[in-house]
């Protein structure tokens, strides 16, 4: 109770120099934010009996209080680095653009652009129409479309040519994604009737053919992107649903989650289809992801027959559903980069990230080893220790990206001293602990980053 009333008013407060020199640079509201919060944090702990006389006094009043105001500055969503090994790591903003882009997107943010603009006609134009000959290009698709997200994607495929009738979909495939997207809730959304087929590990083409009836709107595969069922299993080949598809008259729809347009021979498991094959094996409409294995911005995308596709540019539910400029000029980009397959892998950064050999991440280690010992105390101890990556995203369960990572222990500091300590700077530098060890994974820490985590380093063991 003593110390409850010790506490400063917060006119005292304002008239300290501390406070004054404060208001000589940022807005009074923002100065009076950060008073009001420390002493509000200051009489909940006197109310808990928590407070320590020390924290009452002066300087140490002022250090919180420009501590407050310094946080509330910093931006909330912001770049940070990620050593997790997760290349695709949903919670960190899925994939980052090809450095490339750069230019562009800085081009059409800060301008007027031919977003819906036809500069050939001087006519209004189509925001769509930017990217679908690129993706009819590179996936064999006849029309394409693109909205915010790949569940947008199936959401709109559902509304438009399944409300009030049956989808069919095999038991195995009533996947979920990340919490959010179920596959049951999406279509009860989207006003379709949920039709069942087969068991959780085996379904049958007679199991589709025997559930087509006059209510059958499509038939619906969903890639098991998040796990994988062994043992006694049987799914149907792409090409026979397909067939099947077309001999009964109803389409036959893949969400194929990742987007993968590329072959990776060489890294094990890494065994997602290919948008192009599924096209070629007569799918009549897929629908895949933006960021996650094709590495662009966040977006869903609709490829397949034009017959299918042309009616879903013109459905209410795409207002609600579209992409902003950004998206466009990014997934523009994107794509562009596919034209020209070296340069896919070369500059895409999930294509170029997932394919680091084992090998090339030991010699850059070795590098980032001699380099972060030389800027720290000898009593922070630094090696190299091997592990796994993760593909992440929801994509590629079964993959397995040998990695190296950095060990980063001290006698002095925990492991949990240097996960908080670096997630709380000015840049986080995200990693993990593992048996005691700090653990920073050389797969998804930029050349450039080990400045910020040197600095980082630095900072919490000063
Ligand atoms: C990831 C995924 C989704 C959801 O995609 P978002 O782009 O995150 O909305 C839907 N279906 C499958 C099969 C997926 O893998």
């Amino acid at each position: 109770m003593d110390l409850l009333r010790r506490i400063p008013k917060i006119d005292k407060l304002l008239n300290e120099a501390t406070c004054q020199r404060l208001l000589t640079v940022h807005p009074r509201q923002v100065v009076l934010a950060a008073v009001r919060q420390v002493l509000e944090a200051l009489r909940s702990a006197a109310r808990l009996g928590t407070l320590q006389a020390g924290e009452l006094e002066s300087a140490a009043v002022s250090a919180s209080i420009e501590r407050c105001l310094a946080d509330s500055e910093a931006f909330s969503l912001r770049r940070v680095v990620n050593g997790t090994g997760v290349v695709l790591h949903t919670n960190l903003g899925r994939s980052s653009l090809a450095p490339r882009l750069r230019e562009q997107l800085l081009d059409i943010a800060f301008n007027y652009s031919t977003l819906e603009y036809d500069v050939s006609t001087g006519e209004r134009g189509s925001r769509y129409s930017h990217v679908e000959q690129l993706i009819c290009q590179l996936t064999g698709a006849e029309a394409a479309l693109v909205v915010n997200n790949n569940a947008a994607a199936v959401l709109l495929v559902l509304t438009a040519m399944a409300t009030g009738r049956e989808v069919v979909v095999s038991r195995g495939e009533l996947v979920e994604i990340g919490g959010s997207f179920r596959v049951p809730d999406v279509m009860r959304q989207g006003g379709a009737i949920l039709r069942e087929v087969g068991t959780t590990n085996r379904t049958h083409l007679h199991d589709y053919r025997n559930a087509i009836t006059g209510q059958t709107a499509m038939l619906l595969k969903v890639h098991c992107s998040n796990f994988a069922v062994v043992g006694f299993t049987a799914e149907v080949p792409v090409a026979e649903l397909a067939a099947l598809g077309r001999e009964c008259g109803v389409p036959v729809v893949a969400d194929i989650g990742s987007g993968n347009l590329m072959e990776w021979q060489g890294v094990p498991g890494m065994n997602e289809p290919r948008v192009q094959d599924y096209l070629a094996a007569g799918i009549d409409l897929v629908t895949f992801s933006g960021d996650k294995l094709l590495g662009g911005p966040q977006a869903g995308i609709i490829a397949g027959r034009a017959s299918l596709v042309n009616p879903l540019k013109k459905h209410q539910l795409l207002r609600a559903l579209r992409v902003d400029k950004l998206t466009l000029a990014a997934l523009e980009g994107t794509l562009r980069l596919y034209r020209d397959e070296r340069q896919a892998w070369a500059e895409i950064p999930v294509l170029r990230l997932l394919r680091l050999t084992a090998a090339e991440l030991k010699i850059k280690g070795q590098q980032v080893v001699r380099r972060v010992r030389r800027e720290l105390p000898g009593t922070v101890d630094i090696t190299l220790v091997p592990g796994v990556s993760q593909v992440g995203g929801g994509a590629l369960p079964l993959a397995e990206l040998p990695t190296w990572l950095l060990a980063i222990r001290s006698t002095e500091y925990s492991a949990r001293e240097f996960e908080e300590g670096l997630r709380r700077q000015p840049v986080p530098v995200i990693g993990r602990i593992a048996r005691g060890d700090f653990l920073l994974d050389l797969r998804t820490v930029a050349d450039q980053d080990w400045l910020v985590v040197i600095d980082g380093l630095r900072a919490v063991t000063a």
